[in-house]
């Protein structure tokens, strides 16, 4: 037996998750590990291959800390600082919506619309997460991405400098922050967005993760949760090429509504994409060549 005070990764991973059971933490056992994989800086065959290894007193005391902090529903990745996404690593931090895997969906959509070279503008940035994963997959993008919050693009310029991708990141309401690089003129080849789509009366209904932790304004859609499409896609007549295409996250319940927006408007080709789960994921569409 152990002497008394000496704890191995096992104990310490067990320790963890039991905690994390009785807070009512969803993924607890995994969420342990992931802690304790941040605290020891090691990998996941690290702590499988290493259970009898004993802890040093100081990981234990960090380790135990962040426990602490999980069990009051701080999400994970507030708590290591990282999420990767789309194969990248992306800095997090309370002021940016946490990279969903459901927003990968997006992405690859994204991919098959945007040529190498492109100029491509994504509205409501946030992490930066969309926009770095673009130029990052295809060659010299125009990328520019805008955001209010001048927290966030803060994260995002750190994101992309850490994954070497060079996008311009500019403060603004939607298109406004154009303004602040002299791009307002500009009409861009494609526009990608995931905005804020919660209906306001749902939020309260949010997993404590993240209505307690996330941006709230990074989420709230307004009344019906389509304040955010309506906006982007009356100023995409002036930001968007004729043939450009519009690219959405929606919620599971947006596709019909979102889709009658882009038809009241005259666009053309519009599809939707479902993610991994099945639920409607993605809408885009593409803007008349005929059109003003
Ligand atoms: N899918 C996110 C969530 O469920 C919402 C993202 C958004 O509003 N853009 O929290």
């Amino acid at each position: 037996m152990a002497p008394v005070g000496i704890m191995t990764v096992n104990d310490l991973r067990r320790e963890g998750k039991n905690e994390l059971t009785e807070s009512g933490i969803r993924d607890a056992d995994i969420d342990s590990v992931l802690i304790l994989e941040h605290v020891l800086k090691a990998d996941r065959s690290y702590i499988l291959l290493n259970g009898d290894r004993t802890v040093d007193n100081d990981s234990i005391d960090a380790y135990r800390s962040l426990i602490e902090k999980r069990k009051k529903h701080i999400p994970l990745q507030h708590i290591t600082g990282h999420q990767e996404f789309m194969g990248f690593d992306f800095i997090v931090n309370d002021s940016v919506l946490i990279p969903r895997q459901d927003t990968e969906c997006l992405v690859e959509e994204a991919l098959t619309e945007i040529n190498d070279g492109m100029k491509v503008l994504d509205l409501c940035t946030g992490s930066g997460c969309v926009m770095i994963s673009i130029a990052g997959y295809k060659n010299d993008i125009d990328a520019v991405g805008t955001d209010i919050s001048e927290e966030a693009l803060e994260v995002a310029g750190r994101n992309a400098d850490l994954n070497k991708v060079y996008v311009r990141f500019c403060k603004g309401d939607l298109y406004e922050g154009l303004h602040n690089i002299n791009e307002y003129e500009t009409k861009f080849d494609a526009i990608v967005s995931n905005p804020p789509y919660i209906r306001s009366d749902v939020i309260p209904t949010l997993m404590e993760e993240v209505r307690d932790h996330e941006p709230l304004k990074a989420l709230d859609g307004g009344t019906d949760g389509l304040d955010f499409y309506r906006r982007i896609i009356d100023g995409a007549n002036e930001h968007l090429i004729p043939g450009g295409c519009i690219l959405f996250e929606i919620g599971y319940d947006q596709a019909e509504a979102v889709t009658d927006l882009f038809k009241k408007n005259g666009y053309r080709d519009i599809e939707t994409v479902k993610d991994y789960s099945g639920n409607d994921r993605v809408v885009k569409a593409r803007r008349p060549i005929n059109m003003r």
